[in-house]
């Protein structure tokens, strides 16, 4: 008997609500207390340090060394009146974590002497081992050391009694080996360029800001019952399991009502989110049965990032206090829709002038149309590159499956601002008409913008890139994934894009045409060109599939074929010349993208093999034993040939389908194992990558449908493993 799924099944199904105590104070008075804000800042450093600071953060200038010391000083005493007892630096390696290492305060000094200590350098600068952390190549074992550098522009917080300092992580010779590096780097970029081209409208910016609001969704599943999963505890995914008879169909969940159990989760992570300064905002069901999202105002995008971060670290932490596990897999159940991080973005000027939003005046709303257009442009020109950001083991399962877009790039805008770019584009070209004429008419289309906009509600929930009113939506990123990753492509796409713009406008106005002319003519180019990403239809079907290969647009939902994207020429001409990534830090990611890969397949084709051999089929014989005996049975009790027939006939068919199915499960799994063998032989990772993506992931898939039909066959009372009906429905 299957103790384990039942015992597992009665303790979920009766857990009580884990009740915990809600601060009384209002969120406002909580907001923050853990964070080592500009207001903390100026509590507890001197004048000069805190002006040293704040210059960093907000122009980038360097923090000297004697000064860092008066901060770190500032930092621990904050640190230790919040409770820290220890502290660490912070920062997001490849291998999708985030990587801390507490070291205390606590220090002995001359005659035993214990006091609390923490310097400047240890605050600036850190050489943890960086030996077991992912580098594509970079790091020789002789040169294991890498850098953490600190990152003032996202403040210090406290965490469990330790004070944690964002950080940057880079190797011995200087190359990135995080997602931070590169994100700040984009960030540079994309603010230098739109900065350039605003000044045609404003003569006062002097910097732009991306933002970037992500909506977080997952999955929550009981302790107990992913305790009984062995799937779900070492792959984040159930890699079999029949799906139940009701699941998402009547789409009663999104939108519902949150369980009572859930909504105490929630509100406890929020709490503890709000004590770190992350904004959230909003919770809500999703659509599959217990899939929840959580969204946060919007913030500075590399303060966004690494709040996303360690929104995702809270949640797990606190999931676990009221019993649950919280999935961040990008499709843990098979049929029911998996998870994504939708990621919102827009740039803002220091002016305070949202460059998605137009209004005002008709500049504002020409400035709108220039970076909209150029975003339409960033996006067509590195499609390829912006599917190798989203591009994972997990999030392949996602991409097509009818559920989310698939592995094709498109932007929706909207009927009604397609049009406006439709006219435009015909306005500018009329000839018959003077300059002024020109102008005038141009600036009455630009004008109606505001008003087509505030009354479009227009939303297409099938398009991987959409306009939405005030800011694009990008929404093929998948839940586990850092925001950076996609954020730092789509920064310098727009940077390029932008640069390349500002060259044309300007070589136009250097021929006497007048500015507001010259970008009038530059966008007319661009809403042309724009043409081949846009789309406005259903971005599932079939239809657009055939439709975006004659546009030549790239189709890539296979994770392997997306991860070579980053190393094609026009990837690394794009990043070299903005000064992301350098060709061997491309070439290492590269390389890193495709090692997680092998091990993630090899992982879950090992946990299918022994779950096949040792859980299914064992249970499956005695289930074919116990029909076997009842056959056995009706030929003792019935000795006529005829009626031995009737009785027995249906359970010796049964007897016959399971047969078959084990037989297709012993001969697949041992076939899968020797493709291992083969692929393992390989020495380049991404040659290795493709064996296991083509020759051993199908057989996950081919053996999982014997399983399942097996789970519809056997004795409910024998199957061992929780059943999707059981994992799916929080009590
Ligand atoms: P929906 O699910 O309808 O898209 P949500 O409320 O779940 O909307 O999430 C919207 C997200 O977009 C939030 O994270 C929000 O902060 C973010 N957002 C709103 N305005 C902007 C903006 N101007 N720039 C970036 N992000 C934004
Ligand atoms: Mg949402």
């Amino acid at each position: 008997m299957p103790q384990l799924r039942f015992s597992a099944v009665e303790e979920a199904f009766s857990r009580p609500t884990v009740q915990f105590e809600i601060p009384k104070e209002k969120i406002s008075e909580i907001f923050g207390i853990n964070v080592f804000d500009r207001k903390k800042m100026q509590q507890y450093l001197s004048k000069d340090a805190y002006e040293s600071v704040i210059n960093a953060i907000d122009k980038g200038s360097r923090i000297e060394r004697k000064v860092a010391s008066q901060i770190a000083a500032g930092m621990k005493a904050w640190a230790i009146d919040r409770g820290a007892t220890h502290y660490t630096h912070w920062f997001h390696p490849l291998n999708g974590s985030t990587a801390q290492k507490h070291d205390a305060f606590f220090t002995t000094g001359a005659e035993n002497q214990a006091f609390e200590t923490f310097s400047g350098d240890l605050l600036v600068q850190q050489e943890p081992d960086a030996s077991s952390f992912p580098s594509g190549g970079i790091r020789n074992t002789f040169e294991a050391r890498g850098y953490t550098a600190w990152d003032p522009s996202s403040p210090a917080f406290v965490l469990e009694q330790t004070l944690c300092i964002p950080t940057i992580f880079v190797s011995y010779t200087g190359e990135a080996l995080d997602f931070k590096t590169p994100h700040l780097k984009s960030l540079m970029a994309l603010d230098k360029a739109a900065t350039e081209v605003c000044k045609y409208f404003d003569k006062d910016v002097k910097k732009v800001v991306s933002n970037l609001g992500w909506e977080q969704e997952y999955f929550l599943v009981d302790e107990a019952l992913h305790k009984a999963r062995p799937d779900l505890a070492l792959t984040g995914r159930t890699i079999m399991g029949h799906a139940a008879a009701k699941d998402q169909q009547l789409a009663d969940h999104y939108f519902g009502a949150i369980p009572d159990r859930v909504e105490r989760f929630m509100k406890h992570f929020e709490i503890e989110c709000y004590k770190l300064g992350i904004p959230v905002k909003t919770r809500h069901n999703e659509v599959a049965p217990n899939q929840f999202e959580c969204a946060p105002i919007f913030e500075e995008a590399n303060l966004a990032a690494d709040h996303n971060q360690l929104i995702m670290s809270v949640m797990d932490k606190i999931a676990r206090k009221h019993k649950f596990r919280v999935l961040f897999h990008e499709k843990p159940f098979k049929d029911v829709n998996g998870s994504g991080k939708h990621c919102n973005w827009s740039l803002m000027t220091d002016t305070g002038v949202n460059l998605f939003s137009p209004g005002g005046t008709p500049k504002n709303n020409l400035q709108f149309l220039t970076f909209l257009l150029n975003t339409l442009n960033a996006v067509n020109k590195h499609a390829a590159l912006l599917l190798g950001s989203i591009a994972s083991e997990a999030n392949s399962h996602r991409l097509g499956a009818n559920e989310a877009p698939p592995g094709i790039m498109s932007v929706f805008i909207g009927k009604t601002l397609s049009k406006v770019l439709d006219e435009l584009q015909e306005k500018v070209h009329d000839k018959k008409m003077t300059p002024d004429e020109k102008s005038e008419l141009k600036l009455e289309v630009v004008g109606k913008i505001p008003e087509i906009l505030l009354d479009n509600t227009d939303r297409n929930r099938t398009s991987p890139f959409a306009f939405t009113g005030n800011r694009f939506e990008f929404r093929a990123v998948g839940s586990s994934a850092n925001c950076a990753s996609p954020m730092t492509v789509l920064n310098a796409a727009m940077a390029q894009q932008l640069t390349k713009f500002k060259s044309d406008v300007d070589k136009l106005i250097e021929k006497g045409i007048k500015k507001d002319e010259a970008i009038f003519q530059c966008i007319r180019k661009l809403i042309i060109a724009s043409k081949n990403i846009r789309f406005e239809g259903n971005g599932y079907s079939k239809e657009w599939v055939i439709e975006a290969e004659k546009r030549k647009l790239p189709n890539i939902s296979e994770a392997t074929t997306a991860f070579k994207t980053f190393i094609s020429p026009s990837a690394k001409k794009l990043m070299n010349e903005f000064y992301v990534f350098s060709d061997r830090e491309l070439q290492a990611r590269f390389e890193i993208k495709n090692e997680i890969f092998i091990k993630k397949v090899q992982i879950e084709s090992r946990v299918l093999a022994d779950l096949a051999i040792n859980h299914i089929v064992p249970t499956v014989l005695a289930y074919q034993n116990v029909l076997i005996n009842n056959v056995k049975g009706i030929k003792d009790l019935f000795a006529d040939e005829r009626e031995f027939d009737a009785l027995a006939k249906p359970q010796l068919q049964t007897i016959k389908k399971i047969s078959v199915h084990l037989k297709n499960i012993r001969e697949k799994v041992k076939e899968m194992v020797e493709k291992r063998k083969e692929a393992n032989k390989i020495q380049e990772a991404d040659k290795k990558a493709k064996a296991y993506s083509f020759s051993v992931k199908p057989y996950l898939e081919e053996i999982r449908y014997h399983i399942d039909k097996l789970e519809l066959i056997v004795d409910n009372q024998m199957w061992p493993l929780p059943k999707y009906r059981e994992l799916l429905f929080i009590r």
